[in-house]
């Protein structure tokens, strides 16, 4: 694959900055877009550009687009947060969708015709079936996940009319770090950094959110993929985007862990007590997501190459140490 100019949105973020550098790493030029509203410039790796702009400014998209004469985009730049999702819909519909719709119209207008966007396992909703293959139905029980199965749907439709070529990735849980990226959301709402943040002692506890669903334990499972596996199938799939094609693939590792064997895992592997409580369920969490990844194994060749639960909460807790502030501590 001839190395490709490549506009990341949201590379600032938690999983664009990783793809960011898996990007660099394999030859491409990068053109990091984002707004640092939730990402942090110092996550922005070395030997990319950075353009401090919303996806939304169509201007300055297709300016910068240009001057760079980009090949495709990877598109992560959005709001991610269920509960908030629910509280503030017009501004996950905005951001997302709408944010969204500004930028196709930007590549379109300069004839970008590569795309690789960022999705989620929350387009399945409560499913019937696990592990959940590509094919089982959409109904997202959140804002959240219908703003991102509308960009879907455009992306569909566009393959379909215009020589336009999408590849959307449905992540289950991103988890993990590189030594140089990690994890730092604030308010923080994940479980592996929030134990982890326990387990230093930056926290008091860990609220378990329900432990009367239906798994042996009674607390929820999910499937978490480690963060460079998720970036490396970016890079494969913006390489494979091909011109009047549309495809979503799954993200996850296959297996799944319950919300308290994460907690025990981390206590394996940081040596250090995790103080939990039992709290309600939160609204809208699903008993047990885990992925059918098939599909993407078979089309990309990708597999995670860390699907060990204790690898991943390792390299996580190896970040959180050498970062204890996040990237607050950074430059
Ligand atoms: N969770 C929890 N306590 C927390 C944060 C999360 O029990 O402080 C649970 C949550 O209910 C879910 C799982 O951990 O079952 C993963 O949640 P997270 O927010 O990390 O990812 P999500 O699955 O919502 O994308």
């Amino acid at each position: 694959m001839p190395p490709m100019r490549i506009l990341v949105t949201g590379g600032a973020g938690y999983i664009g900055s990783v793809t960011t550098a898996t990007l660099l790493a394999r030859g491409h030029d990068v053109v990091v877009l984002d707004d640092l509203r939730t990402g942090h410039r110092a996550a922005v790796p070395d030997g990319a550009t950075f353009v401090h702009a919303d996806v939304a400014d169509r201007a300055v998209v297709e300016t910068t687009l240009a001057a760079h004469d980009a090949d495709a985009i990877v598109h992560f730049a959005a709001s991610s947060l269920v509960g908030e999702s629910m509280r503030d819909p017009m501004a996950y519909f905005g951001n997302n969708a709408a944010g969204s719709i500004h930028l196709l119209e930007a590549a379109r207008a300069v004839g970008v015709d590569r795309f690789v966007f960022s999705s989620t396992a929350a387009l399945y909703g409560t499913p019937d079936d696990v592990p959940i293959p590509e094919t089982a139905e959409l109904r997202p029980e959140s804002v959240y996940g219908a703003s991102k199965l509308a960009v879907e749907r455009v992306l569909d439709w566009l393959s379909r009319t215009t020589p336009f070529g999408a590849i959307a990735l449905r992540y289950f849980n991103a988890a993990g770090a590189t030594d140089a990226l990690g994890e730092d959301h604030r308010p923080e709402t994940h479980l592996v950094p929030i134990v982890l943040q326990a387990a230093a002692g930056r926290r008091d506890e860990v609220r378990i959110y329900g432990d009367d669903y239906p798994t042996p334990d009674g607390t929820a499972i999910r499937d978490y993929v480690h963060v460079a596996d998720l970036a490396e199938a970016h890079a494969l799939a913006v390489e494979a985007a091909t011109p009047g094609r549309f495809e979503a693939y799954n993200l996850g590792s296959g297996v799944g862990y319950s919300v308290r064997e994460v907690i025990d895992t981390v206590r394996e592997v940081t040596d250090r007590d995790v103080p939990s409580r039992v709290d309600a369920r939160r609204a809208g969490d699903p008993p047990r997501l885990v992925a059918d990844a098939s599909k993407v194994a078979a089309a990309l060749g990708w597999a995670p190459r860390h699907s060990d639960l204790h690898a991943i909460v390792a390299s996580a807790w190896a970040w959180h140490q050498a970062h204890p502030d996040g990237y607050a501590d950074r430059p």
